[in-house]
């Protein structure tokens, strides 16, 4: 199908300084676990993007210097000669599909701990960012740089710029956001100066100004220069002759990059969840910079809608749609676009599981694309599945995300599938979730799903259609897979964590009891040792339904895992806007009935609540008697010609739905295949040779009576000579 000519302006190309953009569709730099560690992975991960018709492709984070080491979270190096190779992989990749390749230098300030390179964090005026936090304590405080200092991460940034280069990539960032060295040089909280680089806006902003100019200086007439910055804190200063300092921050930097990518300043409100914040929610703060610009300008807002997207270009506000999580959600989604093809584009729903992997340290994760991360290593293209010379008829129990995902992926292999659901409606779990509060967009994993297989032939769909092993033996499909899913239980632990049995009360309630229409007596008290989002969210619909409900949970904070999907602190908002009590480090001992007992996790001190219910969020078991029975009746089913029963999502182990899908995916790839048991390819580093390493740090630079030598072994050393 052709375009939708209300689209076509999202396709015209666009200027960077001395490159150009082939469309505005601009996949910002955005983590995503792999590191120079898998340079395969990474490339091929950034290649299915371009491949997918996003004209620029960027990497994440990239250390220009040993001063700016994040570890052990996931961050690139442009150092030496081995991470210019590994890079190179990325921007072949890339260039393979007419993209744009840029890369995001990056200098961490005081926010990075230098937990590998023992250098001291290096900041305008010594102040620790995030102080408060426990990951940051009994760290390196950070020092204060002096001039020669400055000049030191200047010079790394002019040679990261041309390792940069070397490797291949067009447009080269400086970073000045999010809490990074250039962004503590412009909040005066953080910069007490009295130098050239402190106190006016004029002055605070010096130091971007002189990375962006040494920046263009090294590689300005072959490379794009983007100046990436937070304006979220700046847009809230009132600013001397602007409405506020980010419009002077603006002003004054007008003419000196080549493109502005404009963003938030924290992870929470910069790649929030869609439980709290919808899409374009950056315009309020950025919506003004094209006006004192004639630059590009780029910024995000989880944009999955043409329309809306169309909409930012026209009304002035962006040139180019910046996209990380919907690229990662759906790496095609501009060549759908182009190809009039909306309907199949796989909307991000914002549940920020992809963050989550960046906090774990690992690659990418992703709810809606199982292939995320997995295109070299397993060799999953996110578009495209092998078909099968052997089609079979396979019957899957379960129509919840892992049931759908592996209904659309045997469909796609050319299998004759068979989706049986016991519920009237699809989608499992989500048929309840979607309902909580904020969580309707996570429905789009079952309507991407379900809209797809409504158009296959070879998939036919069975909704009240409860299964039992009589019915599936008189199926007689050639398989089966089992997506039955899991079930929320009343079982408690100890402090020590060991299973202390059942709380067995009439009162007693799971989320499932919930989910099937049952609703507290209140007072209720819900009690979480889930941790993630389940019993926050709960706890809101309860209070939204007017019960009044506490909260209590083990753990230090109220939904803690959440910090990894970048909702806690909004979690906490959310329960204190419905005037929840929340309790932390408790655990639930009795209920009567009238009265919960809560002891104290570390001191056992108990304490007595008044409640008429309890809700308890925590182990989730699989839905196992079906499988049990069948594997009972293997004779029955050998008689049936069925030839295996395999089992996916929660029914196979309970977990977030991004692995439920994952599950899916990864048996409808395998089955009929003999890549069962293989895992996954391993990648490694590219390293040609340690002499290679350049040891100068912009530390080192800082002295300029000493100089750098390679020694007889070829590693710089940093001895006066
Ligand atoms: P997952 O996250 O692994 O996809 P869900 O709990 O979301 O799991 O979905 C499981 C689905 O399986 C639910 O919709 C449930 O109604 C369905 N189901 C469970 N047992 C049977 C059965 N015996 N016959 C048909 N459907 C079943
Ligand atoms: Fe979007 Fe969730 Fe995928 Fe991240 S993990 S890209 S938020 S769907």
């Amino acid at each position: 199908m052709p375009c939708n000519p209300r689209y076509e302006i999202l396709f015209e190309p666009v200027r960077i300084g001395p490159v150009t953009a082939p469309n505005r569709f601009y996949q910002v730099p955005h983590a995503s676990g792999m590191t120079n560690a898998l340079p395969r992975v990474r490339a091929a991960f950034r290649e299915a993007k371009a491949e997918g018709g996003w004209g620029v492709i960027c990497t994440g984070a990239c250390s220009i210097d040993p001063s700016s080491d994040d570890a052990p979270l996931p961050f690139a190096t442009m150092w030496d000669g081995n991470d210019i190779r590994a890079h190179a992989l990325m921007t072949e990749a890339v260039h393979r599909h007419g993209a744009l390749a840029g890369v995001e230098l990056w200098h961490g300030g005081a926010s990075v701990m230098n937990r590998t390179s023992r250098l001291p964090p290096l900041s305008p005026s010594g102040i620790p960012w995030m102080a408060t936090h426990v990951g940051f304590m009994g760290n390196l405080r950070p020092k204060t740089m002096d001039k020669a200092d400055i000049r030191g991460v200047l010079r790394c940034q002019a040679d990261a710029a041309r390792k940069a280069r070397t490797a291949g990539f067009d447009i080269v960032y400086v970073y000045a956001g999010m809490g990074y060295l250039g962004y503590e040089f412009l909040l005066p909280e953080y910069n007490h100066r009295s130098d050239r680089y402190g106190g006016s806006i004029e002055n605070r902003v010096r130091f971007v100004r002189e990375m962006i100019e040494i920046t263009k200086d090294a590689v300005g007439k072959d490379c794009g220069v983007a100046l990436r910055v937070s304006l979220e804190e700046l847009r809230g200063r009132p600013g001397r002759n602007q409405p506020s300092e980010a419009h002077e921050l603006v002003e004054l930097l007008a003419d000196v990059p080549d493109l502005f990518d404009v963003k938030m300043d924290s992870s929470p409100t910069d790649c929030s969840a869609s439980r709290f914040t919808g899409e374009g929610s950056h315009e309020p703060v950025i919506d003004f910079v094209k006006s004192l610009t004639k630059k590009p300008v780029v910024g995000v807002g989880r944009f999955t809608s043409p329309d809306t997207m169309v909409s930012q270009i026209r009304r002035g506000v962006l040139d180019f749609i910046g996209g990380a999580r919907p690229s990662i959600a759906d790496p095609f989604l501009p060549a759908k676009i182009r190809e009039g093809r909306e309907a199949e584009i796989r909307e991000c729903i914002g549940c920020n599981i992809c963050i989550s992997s960046w906090h774990d340290g690992v690659p990418v994760r992703c709810t809606q694309n199982p292939t995320a991360g997995e295109e070299w290593r397993r060799g999953w293209h996110p578009e495209r599945v092998g078909r099968t010379d052997k089609p079979e008829r396979i019957l899957i129990v379960g129509g919840g995300p892992a049931g759908l995902e592996c209904a659309l992926t045997l469909g796609r292999r050319g299998h004759e599938v068979m989706l049986a659901d016991s519920s009237r409606t699809f989608g499992g779990r989500l048929t309840f979730e979607k309902t909580l509060p904020g969580l309707s967009a996570w429905n789009r994993v079952v309507d991407y799903r379900l809209g797809r297989l409504n158009e296959m032939s070879n998939v036919s769909l069975y909704p009240e259609s409860p299964l039992g092993a009589d019915e599936i033996i008189e199926l007689s499909p050639d398989r089966v897979v089992l997506a039955t899913g899991a079930r929320w239980t009343d079982m408690l632990y100890s402090s020590l964590e060991i299973p202390v049995g059942r709380l067995d009360h009439p009162d007693v309630l799971t989320p499932d009891d919930i989910a099937g229409g049952r609703l507290p007596k209140g007072p209720a008290l819900v009690f979480d040792f889930d941790n993630y989002y389940m019993g926050g969210v709960l706890t809101e619909h309860l209070a939204a339904q007017g019960i009044p409900v506490s909260y209590v949970t083990p753990a230090g904070q109220a939904s803690a895992w959440t910090i990894m999907t970048n909702e806690l602190p909004l979690v906490h908002r959310a329960l204190a806007r419905r005037k929840v009590a929340v309790t932390t480090l408790h655990l639930l001992k009795a209920f009567d009935g009238e009265t919960a007992t809560l002891a104290h996790l570390f001191t056992g001190e108990e304490v007595r609540v008044a409640c008429r219910s309890l809700v308890i969020v925590g182990l989730r078991l699989p839905r196992g008697e079906l499988f049990q029975t069948l594997t009972e009746r293997a004779d029955g089913l050998a008689a049936a010609g069925i030839r295996g029963v395999d089992r996916i999502g929660d029914a196979l182990a309970p977990g977030a739905i991004a692995h439920a899908v994952h599950s899916g995916h990864k048996l409808a790839r395998e089955i009929g295949t003999d890549i069962r048991w293989q895992h996954y390819r391993r990648d490694t580093p590219i390293v040609d040779a340690v002499a290679d390493f350049d040891m100068r740090t912009a530390a080192e630079y800082s002295n300029s009576r000493k100089s750098v030598r390679r020694s007889s072994f070829g590693i710089a050393s940093n001895k006066e000579f």
